[in-house]
């Protein structure tokens, strides 16, 4: 049988309350008939880590967890530690140490789910965003000089380079051509950014010349906000920049419904490093050790987490079991307008894992 090694950091807040959930699920789709196990190691970094230590994880972290299959994330995020910090420090780290350059979020309306747009049935919204995660305004380049007076200056340099935007082209490309539509946006803003998004616009129409069979377009990402609200159907797959799509996937979960469902992928497509699956939302402090988090956005990550590995029979059974989870008002979280606990909606999900 095989045994997957899988690294899980809760990190910050709710993520304590949502990874453990989160091993639970992916421990009852294990063993047996299944053909597969897992072994978990558990990494207590974060914010206490960073009060303990100095630092948001230890030195030699990303070797403690290279030889692992994959990584289910949490969140990283203190009221105490500045934000850059509680970024940098940790999840950015990972993902630009393993060079987990795309970053994949799925968008569907799940059953049981009152979403905020009212012409628009679950039918009409599902799409992928791709997040171009290694460079753009997240590369980490610029500084700032005459620091506090009045002269300072501070900047954030966009690096995109033709490898790197060939890759995640190249990538969207092919995710689209693995969607039954076949339908590629490429987000961009060639208009006022003239340099970095020209050469964006360029590689995709060099790229797409490699795949003929995907219908593809593109968008300027203010324009594109306004598509997604008014004309969500005529979406599919996207790809954007870093910032871009940092920005387009929050509006793509609050569109579907809520912070607390939506999952996403740091993914190394050559498989050099393990790749991260993490839910989007942050730590939630206000929520934290209440028992009310919302864990259908880690379970969903689990879902990308096993396709990740090729176990997509057991994706597939989880995936159901949390629509089928969705449907009932009764095991809905509060931020779903719900009174069910994160252990309710946990067990519900298992019990139906059994049931099959
Ligand atoms: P961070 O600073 O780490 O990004 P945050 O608290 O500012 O975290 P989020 O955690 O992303 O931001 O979410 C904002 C609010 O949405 C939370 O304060 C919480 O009330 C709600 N929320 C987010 N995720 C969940 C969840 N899984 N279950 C229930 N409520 C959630």
């Amino acid at each position: 049988m095989k045994t997957y090694k899988i690294a899980c950091i809760p990190g910050d807040g709710i993520g304590k309350e949502v990874i453990p959930a989160g091993q639970e699920v992916l421990q009852a789709l294990a063993g047996g008939g299944a053909g597969f196990d897992f072994q978990f190691t558990s990494f207590g970094w974060g914010g206490d880590w960073y009060r303990a230590h100095g630092t948001m994880m230890p030195d030699d972290g990303l070797e403690q967890i290279r030889g692992m299959d994959a990584i289910l994330f949490g969140s990283a995020g203190d009221p105490h530690i500045p934000d850059h910090i509680t970024l940098w420090g940790l999840r950015l780290k990972i993902c630009q140490g393993f060079d987990q350059y795309a970053n994949v979020r799925p968008t569907r309306i799940l059953p049981g789910i009152d979403a905020p747009l009212k012409r628009c049935g679950p039918a009409d919204l599902d799409w992928v965003i791709v997040r171009e995660n290694s460079e753009g305004e997240y590369a980490g380049v610029g500084g700032r000089a005459h620091q506090g007076h009045p002269i300072e200056v501070a900047t954030d340099v966009s690096i995109l380079t033709r490898a790197g935007v060939e890759r995640i082209m190249r990538f969207a490309f092919r995710l689209a051509q693995s969607r039954p539509r076949k339908l590629l946006t490429v987000v961009t803003k060639s208009n006022a950014q003239r340099h970095g998004m020209v050469m964006w616009d360029e590689i995709a129409l060099a790229v797409s010349k490699e795949f003929p069979d995907v219908r593809w377009d593109k968008e300027l990402v203010d324009a594109c906000t306004a598509r997604m609200v008014n004309r969500p159907a005529s979406l599919d797959t996207l790809v954007a920049t870093n910032l871009h799509a940092d920005i387009l996937s929050d509006l793509a979960a609050a569109l579907a419904g809520s912070l607390g469902i939506a999952p996403t992928g740091n993914v190394d497509p050559e498989r050099r490093y393990p790749s991260m699956f993490e839910p989007i939302h942050g730590s939630a402090f206000d929520i934290m050790g209440k028992g009310l988090a919302n864990p259908v956005g880690t379970f969903w990550s689990c879902v990308m987490l096993l396709e990740h590995l090729g176990e997509k029979e057991a994706a597939a059974r989880l995936m159901q079991a949390i629509e089928e989870i969705t449907a009932d008002p009764k095991l809905h979280t509060g931020d779903l307008g719900g009174k069910a606990k994160t252990t309710e909606v946990t067990a519900a999900v298992i019990a139906r894992l059994k049931n099959r």
